[in-house]
């Protein structure tokens, strides 16, 4: 059975066990030549500048693969940050670097609804308004995103798998980190000096975000606890959404999605139990 170009089916993440297990074995850079592979320009980086996104783009760069890589500028992201976006830019002319923005300045945001990050239910507005909506903009034009989101970084990132469905976007995200821990990481950086990192890791941030949201970690602490320090409880950035607990996740996918899935499927001889694909 094949889907009509056009048309839309619901994926549940329980359809891709098989997959998981068959990206499971591979190594991150084999992950992201089998995606390149299967789904082309259809997969995107989505990358924030922090040291793990910019080694997945130093890995993908050195793969020869001319993946887009998307990054959110909040509006309110530190100044090294950004430096980092347009270094990386420059050291892999191949990755097309794509800038999504809220439709508001934090000031226009802040005048007209106050400072939202100082409580629980304002940072919703605010991560909704300067993350999750500047995403919306590239619905439709990638099937999969690429994030380097690992299980040693804890809380629910500890069940991030290697592919999953984005219900948000209507489509798949993959993380080729998913079991690489810190000091694999590091050994990565350590091995391939010409990766482009983020100055603030070294000023005490192990995870980078906002700056109003943002502070440096104990070496004491979790990598996280340096993100909304002074809210409790916050666990969704607005950007992943295997950071939210869901029971049965399930995305509404395009018939081409599930076309490249069925192609990343077979190259990697995985069982996609779903009509069109198995
Ligand atoms: S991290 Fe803070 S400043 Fe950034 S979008 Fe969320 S609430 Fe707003």
């Amino acid at each position: 059975m094949s889907y009509p170009v056009g048309s839309t089916m619901l994926l549940p993440a329980s359809a891709l066990e098989a997959l998981e297990l068959a990206l499971a074995r591979l190594t991150p850079v084999e992950v992201l030549r089998a995606v390149w592979a299967a789904f082309g320009a259809r997969a995107a980086i989505l990358s924030s500048m922090q040291r793990a996104g910019t080694a997945l783009c130093h890995e993908a760069a050195g793969a020869g693969l001319a993946l887009d890589v998307v990054f959110v500028d909040t509006g309110v992201l530190h100044a090294e940050t950004l430096a980092t976006r347009d270094a990386l830019a420059a050291r892999h002319p191949q990755l097309r670097v794509v800038t999504l923005k809220p439709s508001e300045t934090f000031a226009e945001q802040t005048r007209k609804q106050g400072l939202l990050y100082l409580s629980k239910e304002g940072q919703e507005r605010c991560c909704e308004a300067r993350k999750a909506a500047p995403l919306e903009q590239i619905r439709g034009r990638y099937d999969v995103l690429i994030g380097a989101l690992r299980r040693d970084e804890g809380g629910r990132r500890a069940k991030t798998r290697f592919i999953d469905v984005d219900p948000a976007l209507g489509g798949l995200r993959v993380h080729p980190y998913a079991a690489r821990s810190r000091e694999d990481l590091d050994a990565y950086i350590t091995a391939h000096p010409d990766v482009v990192v983020n100055p603030l890791h070294a000023m005490g941030f192990p995870t980078i975000g906002c700056f109003p949201c943002t502070t440096p970690v104990r070496p004491d602490e979790d990598d996280r606890a340096g993100r909304w320090r002074h809210l409790a409880d916050v666990a969704y950035c607005g950007i992943n959404p295997s950071d939210l607990a869901k029971d049965e996740p399930a995305a509404e996918v395009s018939s081409a999605c599930v076309q490249s899935l069925g192609r990343l499927a077979k190259d990697l001889g995985a069982v996609v139990p779903v009509a069109g694909i198995e």
